[in-house]
C-alpha cells in the first residue's frame, strides 16, 4: 500500500491480484471538518455469500458448492471473498484447507471471518484468533460489538475490556502478518446510543493496525439519511478505509449502501442476489450496476459487468435457490415488455421503457406474449429470436396461440414453449429423437418392510407415506434416435421424477450436454374447478442449463399427459440451446 498526495487528499492504493483500486476517499484533509465528499473512483466489493449469505433459512452448502460459488465471484470480478468463519464450523475450516489447493482466484483474495478475542482472555490464548491464523487467508474481518448494549448484554463485560478486546485482537492478527477489516457490529445503532463508544472501538481497531473499518447495519432498520450522516461523521475522523455492511430488513440495504458510498465509503459488503438471514444481505447484484453504471464508480472491471445476470443466476443455481424473476438488473422479467403499443414503442426507442441498456450487466430486453398481443408483438418476438415470419404465417401463429390459450395455455409465462411454436411455424422440426410412447405406473403396495425402513432413518424420522406404504413411480420411454430404437426404464419419487429419468435414460448417452440441463421447478395448477376430477390440468417446468432459465408448459386433461409435453419441450429446447 503506498500514500501519495494530491489534491490534499489521501489516496491509497491496494494492489488484488494485479490488479489496482485506487479509493480517493474524498473526504477533507482537515479533521473535524467535514465537506461535501467527491464520489471515489473506485469500491471494493466484498461478498459474503459463503459467510453471512449461508445464514439464509433453506440454503445450505458444501465444501464443493463453496468452492464453485468461489469459482463464480472471482470470475465476476469482485474483490474480496468471504469463505467463511474457520472453527466456527469444521466445513469452514476444510474449505479454508481446500481453497489453498484448488482455488485459483484471478481477482479476488480469500478472506477469513471470526470474532474478537474473548473477553478476559489473552489473544494468544484464544482459540477464535487461533483459527483465524490457521485458515492461511491473507485477510482476516473480525467481528467487534460497536452497541454499548450489546456489550452489557451479551459479552456482559465493560466497555473498557471491549475497547481492549479490539485492539488486542487486532495487534494480534498484525504480528502474524494478516491483513484485518474491523467489522462493527451494529454500528449504526450503537452511534445512535453512544458515538463515544462507537467511535472508540473504531479508533482502537485503527490504532491497532486495521486497514478497513466496516460499520454494520447488523439488524437491518437503518434509513438512508442516518446511514449518510453516521457515515460522514466518521469519514471526518479516520483516514482507514470504510466499509458498508447493510441488511435489508426495511428495504434499503442497496440504498443505504450507495448513501455511505457517496459520504465516503470505499468498501461495499453484501451477497451477489442479496442472500442471508431474515430479508437478506445487500444485493450486491442491484449495488454493483448502481455504483458502475449511475455513479461512475469503479467496482467490478469494467468489461465483466455483463457476466453479471449470468453469474447471478448461476449462483443462484449453485446454491439450489429458485431466482427471483423481479429482482433488480438480472431478474428474467425485469426487461420484459408486455402490451402491443407497449412493446412496439420499446422497439422503437427502448430507452423511454429501460433505466439501462440491459445488455451492459448481461441480460436482456424480452417480449412478452399472450393471446392480448397482436401482430407486431408476435413479429418482435419472431425476430428476437432470429426467425423470419411473413404476415400469413404470423396470422397463422396468432390464431393457434388464441386456440391455445383458450384451451389453458398460458404462454405468457413459458417463454420456452412459445419458442418452439414459434419456430415450428417458421417451418423447424425437432430431430433430436422422436417419441414411440411412455408409460407410468405408481404402485401403491402394501406396508412393506416399514419398521425396517424406519430403522434405518432413525426413530426421530417419521417416515414419509411413499416409504411406510412401499410407494413407487416407474416409468418406462420408448424413443428413436436417429436409427437406433431405445428403451429406457426409470424410478422416481413422482410420475414427473420417473419420466424424466426414463428419458435422460434413453437419449443421455447420445447427447451428453443433458447432463448440465436440469428441472428446477414444477407447478401444477388445475383449471376450471368446476369440473371435478376431469377438470384441466396446467403444469409448468422450469430448467436451467446453470446460466438461462427458461419455462415450458403442458396442458391436459390428464397430468401426467400434460406433465409429458412440458417435460419434452424443456429438454427439446435445452438441447436446442446446448448446439
Ligand atoms: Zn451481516
Amino acid at each position: 500500500m503506498s500514500t501519495e498526495k494530491t489534491t490534499g487528499e489521501p489516496v491509497e492504493t491496494h494492489q488484488h491480484g494485479g490488479v489496482h483500486h485506487t479509493h480517493a476517499h474524498g473526504h477533507s484533509a482537515h479533521a473535524h471538518d467535514y465537506v461535501v465528499p467527491e464520489l471515489p473512483e473506485a469500491v471494493d466489493i466484498f461478498d459474503t455469500i459463503l459467510r453471512d449469505g449461508s445464514q439464509q433459512e433453506g440454503l445450505s452448502l458444501t465444501v464443493d458448492d463453496k468452492l464453485r460459488v468461489a469459482e463464480q465471484l472471482d470470475h465476476l470480478g469482485v474483490t474480496y471473498i468471504e469463505g467463511g468463519w474457520p472453527g466456527a464450523n469444521p466445513k469452514d475450516i476444510e474449505f479454508f484447507a481446500r481453497a489453498k489447493k484448488e482455488l485459483t482466484l484471478d481477482t479476488a483474495t480469500l478472506v477469513a471471518f471470526g470474532s474478537t478475542r474473548r473477553a478476559g482472555v489473552k489473544s494468544e490464548k484464544d482459540e477464535v484468533l487461533a483459527n483465524l491464523i490457521a485458515a492461511g487467508a491473507p485477510v482476516a474481518c473480525i467481528v467487534a460489538k460497536s452497541w454499548d448494549r450489546h456489550v452489557a448484554e451479551a459479552l456482559r463485560t465493560s466497555l473498557d475490556e471491549a475497547v481492549a478486546m479490539v485492539a488486542d485482537s487486532v495487534r494480534y492478527l498484525r504480528q502474524h502478518d494478516l491483513r484485518v477489516f474491523l467489522d462493527a457490529e451494529h454500528f449504526f445503532d450503537g452511534y445512535r446510543n453512544n458515538p463515544e463508544f462507537a467511535l472508540s472501538v473504531l479508533a482502537a481497531a485503527e490504532e491497532a493496525g486495521a486497514e478497513a473499518l466496516v460499520l454494520c447495519d447488523t439488524n437491518g432498520g437503518s434509513l438512508p439519511d442516518d446511514v449518510g450522516g453516521a457515515v460522514a461523521a466518521v469519514r471526518s475522523r479516520t483516514s482507514a478505509q470504510l466499509g458498508i455492511h447493510c441488511h435489508n430488513d426495511a428495504g434499503c440495504a442497496v440504498a443505504n449502501s450507495l448513501v455511505a458510498v457517496q459520504a465516503g465509503a470505499t468498501q461495499v459488503q453484501g451477497c451477489i442476489n442479496g442472500y442471508g438471514e431474515r430479508a437478506g444481505n445487500t444485493d450486491l447484484s442491484a449495488a454493483i450496476p448502481n455504483l458502475s453504471l449511475k455513479l461512475n464508480i469503479r467496482t467490478i472491471p469494467v468489461d465483466r459487468l455483463e457476466r453479471l445476470t449470468p453469474v447471478a443466476h448461476h449462483i443462484a443455481e449453485l446454491v439450489n435457490i429458485a431466482p427471483n424473476p423481479q429482482q433488480p438488473y438480472v431478474g428474467n422479467s425485469v426487461f420484459a415488455h408486455k402490451g402491443g403499443l407497449h412493446a412496439s414503442a420499446v422497439a422503437r426507442s427502448a430507452d423511454l421503457y429501460e433505466h439501462v441498456q440491459p445488455n451492459k450487466v448481461g441480460n436482456g430486453t424480452r417480449v412478452v406474449v399472450s393471446e392480448m398481443a397482436g401482430r407486431s408483438t408476435l413479429a418482435m418476438k419472431a425476430a428476437e429470436l432470429g426467425l423470419e415470419l411473413d404476415g400469413e404465417v404470423i396470422g397463422r401463429v396468432l390464431d393457434e396461440l388464441k386456440h391455445l390459450e383458450h384451451e389453458g395455455y398460458h404462454f405468457e409465462v413459458a417463454d420456452g414453449s412459445l419458442e418452439l411454436l414459434l419456430r415450428r411455424a417458421s417451418g423447424w422440426v425437432s430431430d433430436f429423437f422422436t417419441v414411440e410412447s411412455f408409460r407410468v405406473i405408481t404402485d401403491h403396495g402394501a406396508r412393506r418392510d416399514a419398521e425396517a425402513d424406519a430403522d434405518v432413518v432413525g426413530a426421530t424420522t417419521t417416515p414419509s407415506p411413499a416409504v411406510l406404504f412401499g410407494m413407487t413411480t416407474e416409468a418406462t420411454v420408448k424413443v428413436h434416435v436417429g436409427a437406433e430404437r431405445v428403451v429406457a426404464t426409470a424410478e422416481g419419487n413422482g410420475p414427473v421424477n420417473a419420466l424424466d429419468g426414463a428419458l435422460r435414460g434413453a437419449i443421455g448417452p447420445k447427447f451428453p450436454a443433458l447432463e448440465h440441463i436440469h428441472l428446477t421447478d414444477y407447478r401444477v395448477r388445475v383449471l376450471d374447478t368446476g369440473r371435478g376430477t376431469g377438470a384441466i390440468t396446467r403444469v409448468l417446468v422450469d430448467s436451467t442449463d446453470g446460466e438461462h432459465t427458461w419455462t415450458t408448459i403442458g396442458v391436459s386433461e390428464n397430468i401426467i399427459e400434460a406433465s409429458w409435453q412440458a417435460l419434452y419441450d424443456s429438454i427439446v429446447f435445452g438441447l436446442l440451446h446446448a448446439e
